[in-house]
């Protein structure tokens, strides 16, 4: 029997993965999630013996039931290859008390390779199985990571466009270059005027627009979606936290069974969730620490039970989280309403319409595995400079922010299991902020002179990512106001 999946608002007939990845979201503007979180089937032991490729088949096939053996390892295989500068893929470093589970070792530096680098190949394998003749057209709206990893994935793969539309002013220089730099005749890369969350409303916009798909139908193409509401994308996340459990006990640092705490740097609270199916799969997880900066929605909604997207956009060091919807929350939100998708309507409805929904009590026991805190930016940056001064480690912002949020946990528990701190992004994204921290003159020079700095200070060499871009021409530069995006898709795809 394959596993199916349902929209967290219901109303439409359970699909199959491939499916699922292929729509990307329902119809009815809900989110796909699994008829069930299935339970991992092998033991730790066995488990702490895999490789990372072997570990993501044996967690993913539980997901994509209908995708064959060898479609899958076939992902597998072209997805976690030299395109990570460690052959571990996503390897555990012990800093200041904690394990950091290093997620940037893809070719854009960030965690969000660790699903685009598959999901495009899910894709497509996904496109082949229901015979789609359609040429698929990736929409992305980014706050600054997802935008180039999806670009990097998608770049150049037949049968498939993509066009990014991101914060013109909300990323970091680097992360701007790296996605106007973009090679190949398949992308697009747009600024827009507004802020992320502008850009992923206009963007779920498109999606929900029945006389738009119809019109692009019509042409031969039909949307996907890479962002982190795919399916494609959140199971491919769930891997590295049981990868991270096998190799602590491998390594010996925790006993099998031995329960740990996970604390991640939210935005769209696509990794975090992530970690939450992994609880739910088996995953001995005490506490699941969600980081945010000061656009503290989720920290005010732990805290509270009322989500409350009705305030200041503030722009952050951590750019990848600031963020006043977390579409991934819908998913959380569906399971502790029991499932009941006229529930997750309502609640989600109350969001759009007035930006503000609260929980019922009994939803907010659902909430007991996790805890929520928040750091400034000026405790952010002294969090940065701290780790670096006891541990010679450099931590980017977001991981930071993650770090502080899991001292202020402890500062309140006497909770002494190990803690594994999701790390998100390489220092090296976010040279500026990160040099500042550590207490160095930024004034006056270019991001890149600045990584120079950061490698001399850190004696980490610069990434390859870094390098490769300093020189590249830039091949993008379109800018828009919010309204005007669906034109700029019609322009891209030549059919205006
Ligand atoms: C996307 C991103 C996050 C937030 O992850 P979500 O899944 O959106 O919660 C955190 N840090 C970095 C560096 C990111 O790119």
């Amino acid at each position: 029997m394959d596993m199916m999946y349902n929209s967290t608002r219901g109303g439409t007939a359970p699909v199959t993965a491939s499916k699922a990845v292929l729509k990307g979201i329902p119809d009815n503007g809900g989110l796909f999630v699994p008829e069930r979180i299935p339970r991992l089937e092998k033991s730790f032991s066995e488990l702490a013996q895999m490789s990372y490729q072997e570990m993501a088949y044996e967690v993913m096939r539980l997901y994509l039931t209908d995708f064959t053996e060898e479609e899958l390892k076939d992902c597998i295989t072209k997805a976690y290859d030299g395109k990570f500068d460690t052959p571990v893929i996503a390897p555990v470093h012990e800093a200041d008390g904690a394990y950091f589970l290093e997620l940037f070792h893809g070719p854009t530096i960030a965690f969000k390779d660790m699903a685009l680098s598959i999901l495009p190949y899910l894709m497509t394998t996904a496109a082949r199985k229901n015979r789609t003749e359609n040429e698929i057209v990736i929409l992305t709206a980014t706050s600054g990571d997802t935008g180039k990893a999806a670009l990097a994935g998608f770049a150049g793969v037949p049968g498939t466009r993509i066009v990014v539309f991101y914060p013109k002013y909300g990323v970091s220089p680097i992360q701007e270059k790296q996605m106007v730099t973009q090679e190949g005749e398949n992308t697009c890369v747009v600024g827009i005027t507004g802020n992320f969350d502008d850009a992923q409303t206009a963007v779920k916009k498109m999606f929900g627009d029945r006389a738009f798909s119809r019109e692009l139908d019509r042409k031969g193409f039909q949307l996907s979606s890479a962002n982190s509401i795919n399916i494609g994308r959140l199971v491919p996340q769930i891997v590295y936290y049981v990868y991270a459990y096998a190799c602590l006990l491998k390594q010996g640092r925790i006993r099998e069974g031995e329960e740990i705490n996970i604390t991640v740097p939210t935005g769209n609270f696509g990794n975090i969730l992530a970690a939450y199916y992994a609880k739910n799969m088996g995953l001995p997880v005490h506490r699941l620490i969600c980081a945010s900066n000061e656009n503290k929605v989720l920290y005010d909604f732990f805290r509270t039970g009322v989500y409350d997207r009705n305030r200041d956009f503030i722009l952050t060091s951590s750019p990848s989280m600031d963020i006043l919807i977390s579409s991934n929350l819908e998913r959380l939100i569906y399971r502790i309403a029991g499932e009941d998708p006229e529930k997750c309507s309502r609640l989600m409805g109350m969001l759009s319409e007035e930006g503000c929904y609260e929980i019922s009590s009994e939803m907010r026991q659902g909430l007991a595995d996790f805890s929520g805190y928040y750091l400034s930016e000026a405790e952010t940056a002294r969090t940065i400079a701290d780790c670096f001064r006891k541990s010679r480690y450099v931590l980017d912002p977001h991981t930071a922010v993650a770090a502080g949020v899991l001292k202020k946990y402890l500062s309140g528990t006497s909770d002494p299991r190990v803690n594994v701190i999701a790390s998100t992004a390489s220092p090296f994204k976010f040279t500026r902020s990160v040099m500042s921290a550590l207490g160095f003159e930024t004034e006056g020079k270019d991001d890149f002179a600045l990584a120079d700095e950061l490698s001399a200070v850190s004696q980490v060499p610069i990434p390859r990512a870094v390098e490769l871009i300093r020189s590249a021409p830039v091949l993008h530069d379109t800018v828009v106001d919010p309204p005007q995006m669906p034109d700029a898709v019609r322009r891209f795809l030549g059919i205006n």
